[in-house]
């Protein structure tokens, strides 16, 4: 029952609205004392070149290992992270531990950092890319920033300004989820990207759906064109990659290859040559 006193402990919880909103806040506590406490982690899932068959990159994908609540899915916090600002101090963390982690490897490939468009907004992005390139020794050209066209929605000038001064010391730039938002192709005219990520939307059905093949052929054709690398996400089956293979799609990723795993795992994932189909 509600309490009829001025704290309203209870009553709070009483429609669904204020529980949401309640279990929000708790999550927004929680979030702050886990980026003190570091109970972030950052997963590797490796990324690998279609013809040559080796692994070139890393993308790096945060986790959150939760005292009680065991390890959760950035799906699950991200939007969180952006709406509170905390996805400044979270993003700048995972690029730097990746930077860290990148420099570290036993060979050189590369490494892609998801950027959120909430750490454009900050003035300090350029900074703390340079900052977390000479802290850990990495050379700026082994590291990919990874996009969404949401970035290039807002303030488009001050935005593209950031980008070019990335790109101009050597960083790349890469635009994540190709396709699922929308006036696609327009970006690709306003920005000089390096590499587009097909979304896994369109790799999943690409066996089974004639427009989803249609689709993937149409992006990797425009990224030979264009001169753009090609990235299809979400690789899952023997049959998609052969497809992706056939269209020339340049690079690759996803649970055929491997899941994302924790950093100790990453000199393995090097040396493990192409697994057949997993169940
Ligand atoms: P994304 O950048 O598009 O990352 C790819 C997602 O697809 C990852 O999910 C990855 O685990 C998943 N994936 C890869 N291969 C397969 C596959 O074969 N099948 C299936 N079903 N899924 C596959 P994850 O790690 O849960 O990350 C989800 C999203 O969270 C990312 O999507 C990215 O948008 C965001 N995210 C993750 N880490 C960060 C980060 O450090 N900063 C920011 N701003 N966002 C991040
Ligand atoms: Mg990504
Ligand atoms: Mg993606
Ligand atoms: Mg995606």
């Amino acid at each position: 029952r509600a309490k009829e006193d001025g704290r309203g402990t209870y009553r709070f919880f009483e429609t669904g609205m204020d529980a949401r909103a309640q279990a929000r806040r708790l999550l927004e506590l929680d979030l702050r004392a886990a980026l003190q406490r570091g109970e972030f982690e950052v997963y590797y899932q490796p990324i690998r070149d279609v013809a040559k068959d080796v692994v070139v990159a890393f993308e790096a994908l945060v986790r959150w290992n939760h005292s009680l609540r065991g390890m959760i899915s950035p799906v699950n916090f991200i939007p969180l992270a952006e709406e509170t600002g905390l996805i400044v101090p979270l993003g700048d963390w995972v690029l730097r531990q990746a930077c860290m982690d990148a420099a570290g490897w036993s060979q050189d490939v590369g490494v892609a950092v998801n950027l959120s468009p909430v750490q454009f907004k900050n003035l300090n992005l350029v900074a703390s890319v340079k900052d977390a390139l000479s802290a850990s020794g990495l050379p700026a050209h082994r590291l990919e920033l990874e996009i969404t066209e949401s970035v290039l929605l807002q303030n488009t000038e001050a935005t593209l300004s950031v980008l070019h001064e990335l790109r101009g010391f050597g960083v790349k730039i890469s635009l994540d989820d190709f396709g699922t938002g929308y006036s696609s192709l327009s970006y690709l005219r306003s920005f000089p990207f390096d590499k587009i990520k097909i979304d896994r939307s369109f790799v999943s059905e690409l066996a089974t759906r004639e427009d989803s093949m249609a689709i993937v052929r149409a992006v990797t054709g425009l990224g030979k064109s264009l001169g753009i690398v090609t990235t299809a996400e979400g690789v899952e089956t023997d049959a998609q990659f052969d497809l992706l293979r056939q269209e020339g799609c340049t690079q690759a990723q996803g649970y055929l290859f491997s899941r994302p795993r924790p950093a100790a795992d990453v000199e393995n994932m090097l040396i493990q040559p192409r697994q057949r189909l997993i169940a």
